[in-house]
């Protein structure tokens, strides 16, 4: 099989791995009309059957009215089929990002995984130089701008992340590529293989996969939580805080995200925010990203019902709420059971209940109480600070014109000592 019948093999099944920002799956409908999808099937191609007749469907509609495909749309199905992805990378940068795997052999049986030990679909494997060669004529031909690689575990940890890291550096010494690469870091790597990993790519990962120890254990069992998935994360602060980066590639250290799946263990909101919280100020991490389980064909998890991808959602608001607002754990809506409603945004549900009765005056509160209003953000409280070095804020008016959603604010905020007029939102 030649290498690009190889990126199709695996390319598909990619789309379950959450990469950067750009391809968080939409939501659909509102929390309370959300029903479950069926578990997805897939045909040996890695295509699910759903998935090729829509692409079928979509190329004899375009042949029945116009007479012939358009090319465009062909070529983004193709791209798509590969694995090419459309995100945005740290710093705001778009990229097409080729999201793939050096094997979809894999000897570990994660529960959740389309590519685990026992299930029976065909494998696709790389040599380093093959996948960076594959790589650098995507690249060449515009098809792609960076490069998303993870790998199946075959021979274990070390040996797969020495193939990850052969292929990296093929690409930047060889093959002379300079642009973005988020380097997977495989369970059970070394540390020296964690420094290597960060000083060739621009971001690096793990995924935890569950919130701790217990959840993990019903999830993989296979996997060792605090050895081989926490320890790797550990390395890369330690790492980051203590050593220069060498100014021989880029002069700074990659970001470090990972990746949790949610509701196949029964895990809670409250234990994964805990953890996300330990994440991203005792670790540092640029984010976690949160994937609404939804079951694999052939999988021991195949007959768990999917997640509502309203709670992923929930889960990335209150994840941002921890990182960027100053809101601790405790300020969190949990409902009894340790969930966040999926119904409200998390920060108006602390609104409603903290902010109705003692609404916050914009122009003397401190940066903190700010970022504690609907609407105002990290951007929009810096900007109502410049803004009242100029003049008091004194109608709604002067808020549109910094940009501030006045509609979610105005029900908590005090103007000049007078509480402004607004219409009521009836959702
Ligand atoms: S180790 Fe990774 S690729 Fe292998 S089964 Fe587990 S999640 Fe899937």
């Amino acid at each position: 099989m030649d290498a690009m019948g190889k990126l199709a093999l695996v390319g598909d099944q990619m789309g379950l791995e959450p990469a950067e920002d750009g391809d968080n799956r939409p939501r659909p409908g509102s929390p309370a009309t959300w029903t479950a999808p069926s578990p997805r099937e897939r045909a040996p191609c890695g295509h699910s059957p759903a998935e090729l007749r829509q692409a079928y469907d979509a190329d004899v509609t375009e042949v029945l009215t116009k007479g012939a495909p358009d090319p465009a749309a062909s070529l983004e199905r193709k791209k798509h089929s590969l694995g090419v992805y459309n995100a945005v990378a740290p710093g705001g940068r778009q990229a097409a990002l080729l999201k793939t795997l050096l094997t979809s052999a894999c000897e570990r049986d994660c529960f959740y995984c389309p590519f685990r030990a026992r299930r029976n679909f065909r494998r696709a494997t790389f040599k380093p130089e093959e996948m960076a060669t594959v790589f650098t004529q995507m690249h060449q031909a515009g098809t792609v701008t960076g490069l998303f690689l993870s790998s199946g575990i075959a021979e274990g940890g070390v040996r797969t992340q020495d193939r990850l890291i052969d292929t990296v550096d093929v690409l930047r010494t060889k093959k002379a590529f300079d642009g973005y690469v988020h380097l997977k870091l495989m369970p059970g790597l070394e540390r020296d293989q964690v420094l290597r990993s960060m000083e060739l790519a621009d971001r690096v990962s793990i995924n935890l996969e569950a919130p701790n120890t217990a959840r993990l254990q019903k999830l993989a069992p296979h996997k060792v939580f605090l050895e081989e998935l926490l320890q790797p994360l550990k390395w890369v602060d330690e790492i980051r805080r203590t050593q220069l980066p060498r100014a021989a590639y880029r002069g700074r250290w990659p970001s470090l995200v990972t990746q949790m799946v949610v509701g196949a263990v029964g895990e809670d909101d409250v234990e994964i925010l805990t953890t996300t919280q330990y994440l991203t100020r005792q670790l540092s991490l640029a984010r976690v990203y949160f994937s609404a389980f939804s079951p694999v064909a052939d999988t021991p998890l195949e007959n768990h019902a999917p997640e509502n991808p309203w709670r992923e959602h929930r889960l990335y608001q209150a994840s941002f709420l921890l990182r960027d607002y100053g809101f601790d754990l405790e300020d969190l809506p949990f409902t009894r059971a340790g969930r966040l409603p999926l119904e409200q945004d998390p920060k108006l549900g602390w609104a409603n209940e903290n902010l109705r009765e003692q609404p916050v005056e914009l122009n003397r509160a401190d940066r903190h109480s700010l970022l504690r209003v609907p609407g105002i953000g990290p951007k929009g409280a810096d900007t109502i600070l410049l803004a009242r070095r100029k003049g008091q804020l004194r109608e709604l008016a002067d808020l549109q014109r910094l940009g501030i959603s006045t509609g979610r604010a105005a029900p908590f905020i005090l103007l000049d000592g007078r509480q402004p007029q607004h219409q009521l939102r009836l959702f």
